[in-house]
């Protein structure tokens, strides 16, 4: 019986915590201006590995 990561729900995958799950950031570039752009820390997919589990799903 392997115990589910309870952060991950056993998927391995958790919402990037860098774009909170959007996959794009946006970036202020002064006054009235701001680009979209890809978030590096899941490369825009929006979901990133779980740390707890190390992406397994399991502890
Ligand atoms: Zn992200
Ligand atoms: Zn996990």
């Amino acid at each position: 019986m392997s115990d589910t990561c309870s952060r991950c729900n056993g998927s391995g995958q958790i919402s990037c915590p860098g774009c909170g799950g959007r996959g794009t950031k946006t970036l202020n570039e002064g006054y009235n201006k701001s680009r979209v752009v890809s978030c590096a820390g899941c490369d825009g997919s929006g979901r990133t590995s779980c740390g707890s589990c190390g992406g397994s799903g399991n502890k």
